[in-house]
């Protein structure tokens, strides 16, 4: 590891050699490499995260470009998680940048999952959060959830024993909602919200999001704060037994 490439990190108040070395043995896994994922992963590959995978099975569309930021022009027609992995493994070499180009599904993952410390969700669809909810409670993942629409974003982070994504959306049968437009801007804000959490998650520097939904609306600027609890009668974690990982903060 070359220190002097995260001097900027060691320079922050708690933060060693040991916790930069922390970082470099962690792995963390984004599914979805769009506009959240676009913000997401170069600061956790900038940051020194040892391992990171991205699962997208997309290609890189020209409507694409007008937020997703981690690609050129040059791209489309390309696969976007090798497209992110060559230009992620460019901004930092030291680290293992791994593209799973497949969907994430029932058969698929839990064996992708299982050699991660931590999922970040930058997915566009329902059917998806619910398959990384579910997965990520039978194996004792905690994970960081967004999702953004228009002018609106909302981030939150759940670990094993907290409150579930179902918890808080009670959504199980919910109609898929149609592409909204995106503010560009308002996917890379939150995303770079969910890198923070991260990046807190794996050095265990400060509080986590978890059992609070934080909200921001482009329109009325400023943010919004909601708790969510446990629901004891969850059809997803209710009355489940489960695994507990290490904590982290
Ligand atoms: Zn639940």
């Amino acid at each position: 590891m070359i220190v002097e490439r995260y001097a900027r990190n060691l320079g922050l108040p708690g933060w060693t050699v040991e916790t930069q070395r922390r970082l470099a043995t962690a792995g963390v896994l984004v599914v979805g490499a769009g506009g959240l994922g676009s913000a997401v992963l170069p600061y956790l590959v900038a940051a020194g995260v040892g391992r990171t995978g991205i699962v997208e099975d997309d290609t890189v569309e020209i409507t694409n470009l007008q937020r997703q930021v981690l690609y050129d022009t040059p791209d489309v027609g390309t696969s976007k998680a090798e497209a992110a992995a060559r230009r992620l493994s460019a901004l930092n070499p030291e680290v293992t940048v791994t593209p799973h180009r497949t969907r994430l599904t029932p058969e698929n993952a839990a064996g992708i999952l299982a050699a991660y410390d931590l999922v970040i969700d930058c997915t566009d669809n329902l059917a998806t959060r619910q398959l990384i909810n579910r997965t990520c409670l039978e194996l004792g993942k905690p994970w960081v959830h967004a999702a953004v629409s228009e002018y609106y974003g909302h981030v939150t982070t759940l670990r094993p024993a907290g409150p579930c994504w179902h918890c808080l959306s009670g959504m199980d049968t919910a109609a898929e909602p149609p592409p909204s437009g995106i503010l560009g801007p308002v996917a890379g804000l939150i995303g770079c919200l969910q890198a923070t959490e991260a990046l807190k998650y794996l050095t265990g520097t400060g509080r986590l999001l978890v059992g609070r939904l934080l909200v921001w609306d482009a329109l009325r600027p400023g943010w919004e704060e909601f708790s969510y609890r446990k629901n004891p009668d969850c059809a997803v974690c209710g009355n489940r037994n489960i695994p507990v990982p290490p904590a982290a903060d």
